[in-house]
């Protein structure tokens, strides 16, 4: 039989500092093991720890951004547990005060799986947040054989915690819920969320039960996602799991499981019995923290959500809804088109452009936009020749293509070398009148009404001329000169 599914979600992201939430040492990734660490990260005895003021910052920028609120006093906590990854054997973090209460995430339809973009179950939907805060990062282990290696790069790297309220139901939700959260996190300098690197990481409730009415079911804790797919996959097999369990009346229990992507299945780690009794209190090398300064700074910071910066192009330019949110999938991409901008040039072409040709050609060159060789100012040339009539949007594409190879060289450059030349009226005029008089039978038929054949004209006259018309004004001009 089918149950009711409640899905909670704590996702782990790394705050994007130069430095870690307590001592002075890098934050950078993929560093040589054990090179970026001090006394207070590796929790030598007698070493305090300074607050990172740019993490807190940051963290209550992530909150604005996502419609919470923080208290005047936030506070720092012990969490007590031993285990090689935290020397300290406890990890300061944020119990009873975080940085950052309530709040909501408005899931962005386009940040779903594209298998499911047709068939979105709750289009739009608030997921409520229960809280933000802030904590340290543990060190990376690496289990192997009978050995484990610690690299305590990572241990004290500032942590956000973002923790949802159980209002997802499906693997294709939490999905889109962690994109939207990557995007705006993203956007908003935040963190750069990459989940590949470890940045961005997730923990899953998931829970079962008959009926609206009845209590949540038994909370079973999927731990330590680390990819929007896994995570999906990992609620599928869950749900399936729980499902098949409670039909052979197996009533479910608190407990704790962790994933494995490449068998595609949960195991059981412990429960709710064995679970870690983590013993808070509160920090007494920290005070507690008076928020309103940095509130107040903060509040005259917050950047456009790329939701709302979407909205602003479908009104300002009047996009069509996916190619705004095309658009405004990066900020990069945004910045772009907001540069190639310019009067004369319509929103709407250039956004085909940029979407179309231009994406594709940074594809094919495996770069991102960020690392686009045209820059705006000479992908606003290329277009230039597009409306003045130079080049036919195919055309554009080939310049495209040649000035991505040679970046130096500007739009009209290549466009010349190419052979394509801003359209002489006088020579274009002289050849529609050859193609003309050459084939009097066809042009005989349009002039019956079969337009058709207009395209067999065009490229009669595109073989015929000695440089590279713009086919279009050579259609439209032969056009006018057959059927008046
Ligand atoms: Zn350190």
């Amino acid at each position: 039989m089918s149950y009711l599914v409640t899905i909670g979600l704590e996702v782990h992201c790394q705050v994007d500092t130069a430095t870690k939430m307590f001592c002075s040492c890098a934050t950078s990734f993929g560093d040589e093991p054990n090179t970026n660490v001090c006394p207070v990260c590796l929790g030598l005895p007698g070493a305090l720890p300074v607050l990172n003021r740019v993490a807190i910052e940051k963290t209550v920028l992530a909150g604005m951004l996502l419609g919470c609120s923080t208290p005047p006093v936030s506070k720092w906590d012990r969490k007590n547990y031993f285990y090689p990854d935290m020397p300290k054997n406890y990890q300061t973090t944020q119990m009873e005060l975080p940085l950052c209460i309530g709040g909501e995430v408005q899931l962005y339809d386009h940040c779903y799986p594209n298998d499911v973009q047709k068939s979105i179950a709750r289009p739009g939907i608030l997921i409520r947040l229960n809280r933000i805060h802030l904590e340290e990062d543990v060190a990376k282990s690496t289990h192997l054989g009978n050995a484990s290696l610690v690299d305590y790069n990572r241990a004290g790297t500032p942590l956000m915690e973002i923790v949802s309220e159980p209002d997802l139901e499906t693997g294709e939700e939490a999905f889109a819920y962690l994109r939207t959260l990557q995007m705006i996190l993203q956007q908003g300098g935040i963190s750069d969320a990459d989940m590949e690197k470890g940045q961005m990481r997730c923990d899953v409730n998931i829970s079962l039960r008959k009926n609206a009415s009845d209590p949540l079911g038994a909370k079973v804790e999927l731990k330590n996602l680390n990819s929007t797919s896994a995570v999906r996959r990992a609620i599928h097999f869950e749900i399936e799991r729980q499902t098949d369990e409670m039909d052979r009346g197996i009533a479910q229990i608190q407990s704790t499981r962790r994933w494995d992507d490449d068998r595609g299945e949960s195991q059981m780690m412990r429960t709710k019995e064995d679970a870690h009794d983590y013993r808070y209190f509160p920090c007494p090398d920290l005070l507690p923290l008076e928020t309103a300064e940095i509130v107040e700074k903060m509040s005259l910071l917050v950047p456009e959500a790329p939701h709302q910066r979407a909205a602003r192009y479908e009104k300002d330019f009047a996009l069509s809804r996916y190619d705004a949110n095309v658009l405004c999938s990066e900020l990069a991409l945004s910045r772009y088109f907001e540069d190639v901008l310019a009067p004369g040039l319509a929103a709407k072409k250039v956004a085909n452009f940029l979407i179309n040709a231009m994406l594709g050609a940074l594809n094919e060159r495996g770069c991102g936009v960020g690392e686009c060789p045209v820059s705006a100012t000479e992908m606003r040339g290329l277009l230039q020749l597009v409306e003045d009539g130079t080049l036919a949007s195919n055309q554009a594409r080939e310049v495209l293509d040649a000035m991505m190879a040679n970046p130096a060289k500007s739009a009209r450059e290549i466009a010349d070398e190419m052979g394509f030349k801003p359209t002489d009226t006088g020579a274009l005029d002289a050849l529609c009148d050859a193609v003309i008089a050459a084939n009097p039978e066809k042009v005989a038929e349009i002039a019956a009404g079969n337009e058709k054949l207009l395209n067999f004209l065009t490229g009669q006259l595109m073989k015929a001329a000695t440089t590279k018309p713009n086919p279009k004004l050579a259609t439209d001009l032969l056009r006018k000169k057959i059927l008046g």
